[in-house]
């Protein structure tokens, strides 16, 4: 059984709004500690997510989902929530985080499952991905297909859409976090802030309501009119290869907290230096 310390003290060092997240060591360190979920014994098992193919690019490219039950005492009432990574095909560091991230998840011990599924999708846009631009195969803005009230009227469009509207329906999402490039910023709608409060702090990354420019029949907003928090994760600029061990070291912890609601103790050791190494 997962023991959740004390988390509801994350409320006293949680700053005022509109202040910067930034910590100090100790207060960070306060914070994780805060944030920490440990369990009893460590069993030697470890997670095991579940490859799924959810549906088929427009280029025939499978869209995979990597699915981590919860444990099994939760599955009808599992709690879905979504890590999705390259609905801009360019934004190559946030597949390359996500893929860290599933390394790490499956060096866990399967005693740290709680209530929630854990849905991680490293490739949303893999025939954009293929050729380093931004849009799908078919020029379509992924990020810009939802069936919103500001949206284009024949959204969705894109095969890519209909098939992650599909998954939605079949586990429906209580937060979304939806990773990008390049601002370095975690966005919230204003009534989500709380939700997004604890990734901003973790990734001393600063947070905002959106990223200044429109952005009609967009996941966020379909998420805002289905009452679906939708996080987005703006991760550092560098869409280098090499800039993406150093990315993923910012964001690791606030991921774990992001996808299991604590993080798990057995997540603590970085290894950074095993990635710099490969
Ligand atoms: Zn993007």
């Amino acid at each position: 059984m997962i023991r959740i310390l004390s988390v509801f003290l994350f409320c006293c060092c949680a700053s005022r709004a509109g202040e910067r997240p930034y910590l100090s060591t100790g207060a960070w360190q306060k914070l994780v500690e805060n944030l920490t979920c440990s369990v009893e014994a460590e069993g030697k098992k470890k997670i095991v997510p579940r490859k799924y193919r959810y549906g088929k690019s427009a280029q025939n490219r499978p869209l995979e989902v990597f699915i981590i039950e919860p444990e099994p005492e939760s599955r009808d009432e599992a709690e879905n929530v979504y890590l999705i990574a390259a609905q801009h095909g360019d934004e190559r560091n946030t597949t390359r985080v996500l893929e860290y991230f599933l390394r790490e998840v499956r060096q866990l011990s399967r005693d740290y499952r709680n209530e929630r599924r854990i849905l991680i999708i490293p490739l949303y846009n893999p025939d954009g991905y293929k050729k380093k631009k931004r849009l799908s195969a078919e020029d379509i803005d992924l990020n810009r297909d939802f069936p919103t009230k500001d949206g284009a009227k024949e959204n969705p469009q894109a095969p890519e859409t209909r098939a992650f509207l599909r998954l939605l329906d079949r586990y429906p999402p209580m937060i979304i976090y939806n990773l990008h490039q390049p601002f370095r910023v975690i966005l919230a709608d204003r009534e989500y802030r709380k939700l997004a409060e604890p990734f901003a702090k973790l990734s001393d990354y600063p947070l905002g309501e959106d990223v200044g420019y429109p952005t009609p029949g967009s996941l966020g907003t379909y998420g805002r009119e289905n009452g679906i928090p939708v996080i987005t994760v703006e991760l550092a600029r560098s869409m280098k290869k090499a800039a993406a061990p150093f990315i993923f070291e910012e964001v690791r912890l606030a991921l774990f907290h992001a996808a299991f609601g604590c993080i798990p103790r057995q997540a603590y050791r970085s290894r950074l230096e095993e990635y710099l190494a490969e």
